[in-house]
């Protein structure tokens, strides 16, 4: 048998002891760590509509409306259709000739519910969040949004709510609805 060979079947044998003894002696510990800081949160709505501007986006006007108090959406110039959100085209002609309307600022709530735990991520400090559906007075429309004004507990399906328009920390802008009264009354 060559040389080479036996040295190799020696090393072969070898190796198991080998690689026990370069084996490092590691000790478990369980070391009390300090959770980490706690970060303010900094975001207040999913990014449904990340971009705002009109570099970005061709229904920049809706936030730039919104800023100024009005709540806006883009309307089919021919078949008349009420769209929402706004877009650039419509659904139902395929037309790009749309124009803004104005839409009504009040409503009545026909359904909400209320997020207790499993925030989203960056949403955690703000449970819980109350959400719902909300039937414009005057517009076809049924709307979904965040509510705000009152306790998720004490809120009631046909309540008046008003859309609020707010800012958020980043500099963008967005709408929410604000219960407007305690009473309830019959959505018509
Ligand atoms: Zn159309």
């Amino acid at each position: 048998m060559p040389a080479v060979a036996v040295a190799k079947r020696r090393a072969k044998k070898r190796a198991p002891k080998r690689a026990e003894a370069a084996l490092p002696k590691i000790e478990l510990r369980a070391e009390p760590t300090a959770p980490p800081p706690k970060k303010p949160a900094t975001l207040t709505l999913l990014d449904f509509f990340p971009q705002e501007e009109s570099q970005q986006t061709r229904v920049a006007r809706f936030f730039t409306e919104l800023r100024a108090g009005r709540f806006m959406t883009t309307r089919c110039a021919k078949d008349k259709k009420l769209l929402w959100p706004p877009r650039v085209t419509c659904p139902q002609c395929h037309t790009e000739e749309l124009e803004w309307v104005e839409l009504p600022q009040r409503g009545h709530l026909y359904a909400f519910s209320a997020l207790l735990a499993g925030a989203p991520l960056g949403m955690e400090d703000e449970l819980p969040i109350t959400v719902g559906l909300v039937d414009l007075e005057g517009a076809p429309l049924r709307l979904f949004g965040r509510l705000v004004g009152a306790p998720w507990n004490e809120i009631r399906v046909g309540e008046r709510v008003r859309v609020e328009p707010y800012d958020l920390p980043d500099g963008r802008v967005f709408y929410r609805f604000h219960v407007e009264s305690r009473s309830v009354e019959k959505p018509t």
